[in-house]
């Protein structure tokens, strides 16, 4: 009886473990040809080799990065040398940063504990970003109000932080953390809030003519498991019915192109587009609130990494009705962003600056009548990849404010 109790315990504790990245390999590739981008999309589809791609295979413009298990890092190399593909190594043991950011967060959770106040330079479990929230209510009460718009997958609360002066006025919408390990943009949600709250309390601000609604945590399931079980996990966590493999693409799963180019039809695939558009609850309630709202002017999701600013669209290379204008905000946002410490931003379609990529949110936003739609890829550009150092949320947070505001201040003095 008791050995049997123990046997369930050890089984569990096992089961529940969190998945390690021993030896794991973060490798980038620069692709020369045609026809290495081919070969590269083809070991995207060899699920024994259990890549997981940080950076897709799309064009000979940007770079590919895997992040290569360290079972699999022979027969890679090989295949690789065989076919004269170059690639260096940027991680070179994925776990080894794992357990650095893991001691800087216990650390500063440490610290918070003791007294100190909550930390913007630092990463946080969900169940901190929630408290963090009431405490921001509770400390502008005038300005912010916090709504429950549904539940994840898993139950758990979805909220929205509305800054507002009463009233319902023409909105701008915010969404950071739709997939759960780009961890700089959850993070740069929690300083843009705390940042809004502070700055545009005064008489006259942007709220004079503005409602601004912020979803910090859009994938909660995904942002939960990222921090207990799986640092790399993108996307929510449903079940998939007759696959092993759980989770949808957060961002391929909106009904616009839905099923289409980039996008997978594979359970097991990171950027599974799930079984119809809206199939995911998270999705889902985002796409009610808004549609309920009524008055959205502006879509902003921000992502993890790259440096790029976009519009639609990603599901086709066709230009956007308003691309000119679209183009010229993002090419001055971007500006402003530089200005700040020289961080350099590309700006441009989905399509043009990254790849053919169905379903996603910006896209539907714009297509719905929400003209000034846009998606972020902050930093960097692959020396740390998701794994951004906490010291640069700060100064990740802080020029991209310049770029948000810029665009806001655009959306205000250009109603339609
Ligand atoms: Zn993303």
């Amino acid at each position: 009886m008791m050995r049997g109790f123990w046997l369930l315990t050890l089984l569990l504790a096992a089961s529940q473990a969190e998945r390690l990245f021993i030896g794991d390999q973060v490798i980038r590739i620069n692709a020369e040809s045609e026809e290495q981008i081919k070969l590269l999309q083809a070991l995207e589809t060899r699920e024994e080799l259990e890549l997981d791609f940080w950076l897709s295979p799309v064009s000979m413009e940007l770079p590919v990065d895997i992040r290569v298990p360290s079972s699999s890092l022979s027969s890679v190399s090989e295949i690789l040398s065989a076919n004269n593909i170059a690639y260096s190594v940027l991680i070179n043991d994925l776990q080894e940063r794992l357990d650095q950011e893991k001691f800087e967060m216990t650390e500063n959770h440490i610290k918070e504990r003791s007294g100190r106040s909550f930390n913007f330079g630092a990463y946080h479990r969900l169940e901190t970003i929630y408290s963090w929230m009431d405490t921001l209510v509770a400390e502008h009460s005038t300005l912010v109000t916090k709504l429950e718009i549904g539940r994840s997958y898993e139950n758990r609360p979805m909220y929205v932080l509305k800054f507002s002066k009463g009233g319902n006025k023409p909105a701008i919408w915010i969404d950071t953390g739709i997939h759960s390990r780009e961890w700089v943009s959850q993070a740069t949600g929690v300083w843009t809030a705390n940042k809004i709250a502070t700055d545009y309390s005064s008489d006259a601000s942007l709220l004079d003519n503005m409602d601004i609604y912020m979803l910090i945590l859009a994938n909660p399931d995904g942002y939960d498991y990222t921090h207990n079980r799986n640092r790399m996990w993108r996307k929510t966590r449903s079940e998939n019915p007759g696959s092993r493999c759980r989770g949808v693409d957060p961002n391929r799963n909106w009904d616009a192109g839905f099923g289409g180019p980039g996008s997978s039809r594979n359970p097991c695939s990171d950027s599974y587009h799930g079984p119809s558009a809206h199939s995911e609850i998270e999705v889902k309630n985002v796409v009610n609130f808004i549609k309920s709202h009524g008055n959205f002017k502006s879509f902003i999701s921000v992502h993890a990494y790259s440096q790029l600013l976009m519009y639609p669209y990603g599901y086709s290379c066709k230009n956007a009705a308003h691309q000119a204008e679209l183009d010229a905000i993002g090419t001055a946002a971007v500006e402003k962003l530089t200005s700040l410490h020289g961080t350099r931003y590309k700006v441009g379609s989905i399509c043009n600056i990254i790849y053919q990529a169905s379903g996603g949110s910006i896209d539907w936003s714009y297509d719905e009548g929400i003209k000034y739609s846009f998606a972020f890829e902050l930093r960097d550009t692959g020396k740390s990849g998701f794994l951004l150092p906490p010291t640069q949320i700060i100064p990740t947070a802080s020029e991209t404010w310049l770029a948000l505001k810029h665009i806001m201040e655009y959306v205000r003095d250009h109603p339609y």
